[in-house]
C-alpha cells in the first residue's frame, strides 16, 4: 500500500526526486531504494523523508544540512540554500525595506543557471516561495 502521508505525523508530504534524497542524506546511500520518497514539512515532526511504502523514514539527524521547515524560528538556518540566505538575512532585508534586493539576487542566480535546488534544498525545489512567504509573515507581524 502506498502512503502519501508521513508515517509518524500523518501529515501529507510532497514527493521529491531521488537525486534530492541522495544529495541530502548524511548516511550511506546503500539505504536508498528505488522507491518514491516524500518530504515531511511538519515542524513538529523529526522525519524529513519517508518512503511511500511506509518502510523507511530519514530524520533530521540523518540529513547533511539543517532543514528550514524543521526549525522555522532559527535565524541561522538557510531559507535559500543555493545562494546562502538565512532567516536572519531575510529579517534584516525586511527591517531595511530592501526585500526587492534579496529577491533580485535570487532571481539573477536562477537566470544565470547558478541554482541547484534539487541537490541543495531539502524540499527539492526552489526556495523563492519560502522566502516570499517569510517576508510576508515578518511584514504582517511587525505592523
Ligand atoms: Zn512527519
Amino acid at each position: 500500500m502506498l502512503n502519501t502521508a508521513c508515517p509518524i505525523c500523518e501529515q501529507k508530504g510532497r514527493s521529491v526526486d531521488g537525486a534530492t534524497v541522495k544529495s541530502l542524506l548524511a548516511i550511506s546511500l546503500r539505504h536508498v531504494r528505488n522507491v518514491v520518497y516524500r518530504f515531511c514539512a511538519n515542524p513538529d515532526c523529526d522525519v524529513v523523508y519517508y518512503s511511500e511504502d511506509g518502510e523507511q523514514t530519514f530524520t533530521t539527524d540523518q540529513i547533511r544540512v539543517r532543514v528550514y521547515q524543521k526549525e522555522p524560528e532559527a535565524d541561522d538556518v538557510l531559507v535559500c540554500y543555493c545562494f546562502q540566505h538565512t532567516r536572519g538575512d531575510v529579517h534584516q532585508h525586511v527591517a531595511q525595506s530592501t526585500q526587492a534586493t534579496l529577491i533580485d539576487d535570487i532571481n539573477a542566480g536562477i537566470q544565470a543557471g547558478q541554482c541547484a535546488c534539487d541537490w541543495r534544498n531539502p524540499q527539492g525545489n526552489c526556495c523563492l516561495g519560502n522566502v516570499k512567504q517569510l517576508m510576508k509573515s515578518i511584514e504582517s507581524s511587525s505592523t
